[in-house]
């Protein structure tokens, strides 16, 4: 039942996918997690034990306090009968065994109250299941609702606060999810290594967002890695190893140095325009998830925002959501930080594999289910909060709106429909604002893609989501390591349907732009340059390589060989093809990109 600290000796490499590149060198933490609530396990110093058990006393109190107020809330509806469950729970939390056990487990084995209770109840609940008696057999359902409380509790105010850490750590979980990054202290993380994800999930994003190196997909590092085991991330070539070496450290210092170097070298050249070889000029905005990427835009030369995921702002938030001043101000901070250039607000795009609102039932496919746009037409007084804000904050600058996951043009109407009745509002109410601005569709769908045409009449302009267009068009869980071989981006119908959106836009002269991770990686931008796209979003870090990409080609030559690539069968194919021209077109370039690794 022990799910503590797995400590191995042996070093091992493991492998997984490139998420995030850069090398990490430090020491782990391991996040643990049980129903989406993230905790660690931390071994303490015998005076941290003692915060730790005072911890533990509290949360214990809180819970009771609160399941009684539960409790009380509760008489009349839930009838006598029902009742006994919620006095079982109190009594449960009212256990002086319980405690007792709990506190020897932190002050023998020096470890925090979440790891404790969590060991203390699986044991609790491991003998339940052993029990032949079902009535008594059903009580482990009963510690797991305890336990769940206690941990609720625990990671409430008197959170294990990660900046008493006096070492930086590389951060080893199942995910990431939006919410971790929040309760992290960033300044200490140098890292992340999950077991879950694919190339553009979340975690994925997350790590290029705040720039960190990452490697995710790797199955089970969760169980090979303990907290304090030495740990090495290459981002760039999607390996981890665990416990190395003093030789194979050396190397990766080395390795981890020519990296930076390279990488600010790269950097310092951002003012020069992303024009390829034969003039053609590609305009490189950046996606942006957290405020503190405002700043970097200037640093990396990103000429406006191109997405906005809006939805980060409801991290760590929820149910709670901010109210229309607050994201009035964020909003008009990316106005006025973007000035000419401009940045796109995407409408919050929650549910799915993001974050879920509060008072809507869990879902048993919640990729196709009721998120994005679908939810904001559901949750309408949410959608015209944000669009207000928007409208005010577009009086600082240029904003344009984007909505995600599209699939039927009743959609784009009924936004629009509420976004002009919002626009009525506000100048009925006097209130400063703009109401010029464009609206966007994210074409992520393929009926929307099918329908571009009809798209491109009906909004201001178009831009291509693949993460989430390639989920849907080669019908791949774009967070699930287990298809991950499987999510292409140069499966040559991805190509085909880009092909197809370049045409449709430039027939019906609307603008396009494509923001989703497939423009921050300089191959696969080469290609998308090459299938005419003019205008592509990335995570602002990405943008000086993907400049240097398209200032080392030439337009002509790669629109030439992706006109072939559409023609191939398979991904390997297009690989294969482009592998082979592209370091013969751009031969400086290649030469640079595979010493970074
Ligand atoms: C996309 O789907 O390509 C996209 C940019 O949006 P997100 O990754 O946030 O779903
Ligand atoms: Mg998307």
């Amino acid at each position: 039942m022990d799910s503590s600290n797995t400590s191995h000796s042996r070093n091992s490499k493991l492998k997984g996918l490139a998420a995030s590149p850069g090398i990490a060198i430090g020491r782990v933490l391991r996040l643990d997690e049980r129903g989406r609530r993230q905790f660690y396990y931390m071994e303490v110093s015998a005076q941290q034990a003692r915060t730790e058990i005072k911890r533990l006393r509290e949360a214990f109190a809180e819970a009771h306090a609160r399941l009684k107020e539960i409790r009380s809330n509760l008489k009349g509806e839930l009838g006598g009968q029902h009742e006994y469950i919620l006095d079982a729970h109190l009594l449960m939390l009212e256990d002086k065994h319980l405690i007792a056990e709990a506190e020897r487990e932190i002050r023998s084995r020096r470890i925090n109250a979440e790891w404790a209770v969590r060991n203390v109840a699986d044991r609790l609940a491991g003998a339940y299941r052993h029990i032949k008696d079902p009535y008594l057999r059903e009580r482990s359902a009963d510690i797991e609702d305890i336990a769940t409380r206690l941990l609720t509790t625990l990671s409430g105010h008197t959170r294990f606060n990660m900046s008493t850490l006096d070492q930086d750590v590389v951060i080893v979980a199942e995910t990431i999810w939006p919410s971790t990054v929040g309760e992290l202290d960033l300044n200490h993380v140098l890292g992340f290594a999950t077991d879950t994800g694919g190339l553009t999930s979340h975690s994925a994003i997350i790590a290029r967002a705040v720039g960190l190196p990452a490697v995710v997909g790797l199955h089970e590092i969760t169980k090979n890695a303990g907290t304090g085991d030495a740990i090495i991330i290459d981002g760039a070539a999607g390996e981890v190893v665990l416990r190395p070496t003093k030789p194979i450290i050396r190397t990766y210092i080395e390795k981890r140095d020519l990296d930076r170097e390279r990488r600010v070298e790269a950097s310092v050249r951002s003012s020069e325009p992303a024009t390829t070889l034969d003039g053609v000029r590609i305009t490189l905005r950046a996606n942006v998830e957290l405020p503190a990427e405002i700043e970097s835009l200037a640093l990396f030369g990103a000429e406006g925002i191109g997405l906005y995921r809006s939805e980060f702002l409801l991290l760590n938030r929820l149910p709670e959501l901010p109210d229309e001043d607050e994201q009035y101000q964020v909003y008009r901070k990316l106005a006025e930080a973007t000035g000419e250039h401009g940045a796109s607000i995407r409408v919050f795009d929650l549910g799915g594999d993001k974050l879920s609102l509060d008072g809507f039932e869990e879902e048993k496919n919640p990729a196709l289910g009721l998120r994005a746009i679908r939810l904001s037409l559901k949750a309408q007084e949410i959608f015209r909060t944000q669009v207000k804000a928007i409208l005010r904050a577009n009086s600082h600058g240029k904003l344009r709106i984007v909505l995600a996951l599209i699939s039927t043009l009743d959609e784009l109407r009924d936004a629009k429909r509420i976004i002009e009745e919002v626009k009525r509002e506000l100048a009925e109410s006097g209130a400063v604002h703009d109401p010029e601005l464009p609206l966007g569709v994210m074409i992520e769908v393929p009926a929307a893609a099918l329908m571009a045409d009809m798209f491109a009449r009906e909004a201001d302009f178009l831009s291509i989501g693949t993460n989430d267009l390639i989920q849907y068009l080669l019908a791949v869980d774009r967070a699930n390591e287990n298809v991950a071989h499987l999510y292409q981006p140069l499966h040559p119908a991805v190509l085909r349907t880009i092909s197809h959106l370049v045409r449709v836009a430039e027939k019906a002269k609307a603008p396009l732009e494509l923001c989703g991770e497939m423009a921050g990686s300089p191959i696969q931008a080469i290609a998308l340059v090459g299938l005419g796209v003019r205008t592509l979003s990335l995570a602002p870090a990405s943008i000086p390589l993907v400049r240097n990409a398209i200032r080392s080609i030439d337009q002509s030559r790669v629109r030439a060989l992706l006109a072939e690539a559409v023609k191939l069968a398979t991904t390997g194919e297009v690989e294969a093809l482009l592998g082979r021209q592209l370091p013969r077109q751009a031969p400086q370039f290649f030469a640079a990109l595979s010493s970074l690794g």
